[in-house]
């Protein structure tokens, strides 16, 4: 492994045959005609007529009793923010823990997808969890979907999380009692039980979406969506074992977004014909997995080893924000794709001497390495899709980061294969679902089964995340989180809210903002959590709430200095609420603006000062 310091890679210098004028227009063009008006509304979910596509393929529903009990903390979302929350509350002693589901298990996003191919773009020592409390190594550098399934497991059972879980369980109501400073969830198997203190983490990727296209209702083979997948249909299996039941059908998928890229090339393998329905090309550079390097494992087998490469990462993420400070070393020690982005950003921004800085020469400095960086990835294309239109029509016409980077060595070469075919819909969509095929510019394309690779709801913030939560929770005085956040999401680092005690959110939004690594984010807020409850029941109090103050003051920090991600002139996609940025509710959609190192060591130190002035406690001797 190479150890990378602060002062590489060195920066660029934009070739000077590239046309940015003409570029940039392109960009414009490829974007305007991507914008629809209705936004985030041309999605279905996976709902009324569609909702069969949402049942659990993977554990049968066992029938159970309502429960009724008392615990200390609940935790609705069985994800690795949920486990992540159970295993650091245990580690404090706090043993009293439930966690809910809508899963028959485990593992959150990785529980629900098991589609042919689905791996991590993080490296896996530092996006899975918990590794050195499990005592698990990793077996790839990135692994694939059911290793880090399997990890959830190995969390649950290590911190004995499975005992108290209720799974196959959705939470339909969370309502705060003033008298007894405490929650009462009810759920849709009938439970009714009281909790101290409530934990939410249901993750930016759980209510799936499928294109709202005219007659997609009509389709008479098979469907499905990328995060229930039918292997009793396709054959094979999560692990790779060959699906045998694609060999004499016609597969159309809609998608090419990051689940479409791991996916086709496992279907371009069995399906008699593939047809790969293209709104807007992905951009996908190399990934070169392989088994662990002798020098990880060695910082592995340190005590704190993993903390050392997660520290390592984020220094290397902030790259974003420009830190650290020029000349300062930072050693990448984990070197994948996203620190490797954050190091050049950093050498980029570094680049343009002291006496020049100003927001302008630094965003075009910027914009001189995006360009490079998507010239390297258009040029792939070329090197190795051999037919020119569909090279031509792979290639991505945005700024790196308007949607999410791809990495895939296996990719673009599966359009080389006689058997797959690229529909390219020029940004437009598919234009029709018939009962037997998919319409592209009027011409039909006869499938037998349509798998709908077609994402998430994410981008959208405020009372939405409520609405896609499915459940209500209701706050001191009666008022509901919807309402609180109609006009956007307010907390006080992401988790917090005023007026409604005892109650903690695990998300992206107002904190870390480590997308790049989510569940290194989701461990550091569930530290925070755990540090908050065994200090509040250390000293006998009942109740904690973020004062208004306190939230007034981070909101107002976030409204003045944050930059949302997702930009305005970049091409539609979840990034950017499908292209729709105004108003108060996206702008709130932003993480701590000083990027998430600086986040994570001020939370870390909030927490080893252990005095939360921010967080009033009360004792109510109400039980
Ligand atoms: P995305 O939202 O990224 O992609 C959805 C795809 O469906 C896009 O290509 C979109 O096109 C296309 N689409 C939507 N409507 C239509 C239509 N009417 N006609 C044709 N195409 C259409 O979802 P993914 O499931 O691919 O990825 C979601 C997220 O999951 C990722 O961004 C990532 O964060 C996460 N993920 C993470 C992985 C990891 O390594 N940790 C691996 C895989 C996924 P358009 O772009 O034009 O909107």
């Amino acid at each position: 492994m190479t150890i990378h310091t602060g002062t590489e890679p060195e920066s660029v210098t934009l070739d000077p045959a590239i046309d940015k004028d003409a570029i940039r227009a392109r960009y414009a063009e490829e974007r305007d005609k991507r914008i629809r008006p209705e936004g985030i509304n041309q999605y279905h979910r996976l709902e009324g007529k569609f909702a069969e596509l949402a049942d659990d393929p993977w554990t049968p529903v066992q029938e159970r009793e309502p429960v009724t009990d008392h615990v200390t903390f609940t935790f609705i979302g069985g994800g690795f923010s949920g486990l992540c929350a159970g295993a650091q509350l245990k580690k404090r002693g706090v043993d009293d823990v439930r966690i809910i589901d809508t899963a028959g298990g485990f593992g959150g996003v990785w529980y629900w997808n098991r589609y042919p191919g689905a791996m991590c773009d993080t490296k896996s020592v530092v996006y899975m969890p918990l590794l050195e409390e499990t005592g698990y190594v990793p077996t790839e550098l990135w692994a694939h979907g059911p290793e880090i399934l399997e990890h959830a497991g190995r969390i649950g059972k290590h911190f004995g999380l499975y005992d108290n879980a209720l799974f196959h369980t959705k939470v339909t109501n969370a309502t705060w009692d003033e008298t007894s400073s405490r929650w009462t969830v009810e759920t849709n198997r009938g439970d009714r039980f009281t909790t101290q203190f409530l934990g939410i983490g249901l993750g930016p990727l759980s209510t799936a979406k499928l294109p709202g296209v005219p007659g997609i209702e009509d389709f008479a083979g098979q469907t499905m969506h990328t995060s229930r997948w039918n292997y009793s249909y396709t054959g094979g299996d999560a692990l790779g074992a060959p699906m045998t039941g694609l060999a004499d059908k016609r597969v159309g998928v809609i998608g090419t977004g990051a689940t479409a890229i791991q996916l086709i090339p496992e279907l371009a393998k069995y399906a008699e014909e593939l047809f790969v329905f293209q709104r807007t090309p992905s951009s996908v550079a190399e990934r070169g997995n392989g088994p662990l390097d002798e020098a990880t494992l060695q910082i592995l087998k340190e005590p704190g080893g993993q903390e050392k490469l997660l520290d390592s990462f984020t220094r290397n993420w902030d790259g974003f924000f420009g830190k650290p400070e020029p000349g300062v070393v930072v050693e990448d020690l984990v070197d994948d794709a996203w620190t490797s982005l954050g190091r050049r950003m950093r050498a980029q921004m570094h680049s343009v001497p002291l006496e020049q800085m100003s927001p302008e020469t630094v965003m075009a400095a910027v914009g001189d390495l995006d360009l490079t960086l998507m010239e390297e990835r258009r040029a792939r294309i070329d090197s190795i899709v051999e037919d020119p239109t569909t090279a031509e029509n792979l290639k991505p016409w945005y700024d790196l980061f308007c949607k999410r980077p791809g990495f895939h060595d296996d990719y673009l070469p599966a359009f080389n294969r006689p058997n797959v075919h690229l529909v390219d819909t020029a940004g437009q969509g598919v234009e029709r679902i018939t009962p037997t095929g998919v319409v592209v510019d009027g011409q039909e394309y006869p499938v037998d089964c349509l798998i709908y690779a077609s994402g998430f709801e994410y981008g959208t913030g405020g009372s939405e995340i409520v609405n896609r939560a499915g459940f209500e929770v209701v706050g001191r005085g009666g008022i509901e989180l919807s309402e609180a956040w109609a006009d956007g999401m307010e907390t006080l680092h992401g988790m917090h809210v005023h007026g409604y005690p005892n109650m903690f959110i695990i998300q992206l939004w107002q904190g870390s903002f480590l997308g790049a690594n989510v569940t290194q984010s989701n461990n550091y807020a569930a530290e925070n959590i755990a540090a908050i409850v065994e200090k509040v029941l250390a000293e006998g109090n009942d109740e904690v709430e973020v004062t208004k103050e306190a939230q007034d003051e981070w909101v107002e920090m976030l409204l003045r200095d944050g930059v949302p991600f997702g930009r305005p002139d970049c091409t539609p996609g979840y990034y950017n609420d499908d292209g729709h940025t105004e108003g108060r509710t996206f702008k709130l959609n932003v993480g701590d603006p000083r990027g998430s190192y600086s986040f994570v060591t001020m939370i870390q130190e909030w927490c080893r000062r252990g005095e939360f002035p921010e967080l009033a406690r009360r004792r109510t001797n109400s039980i």
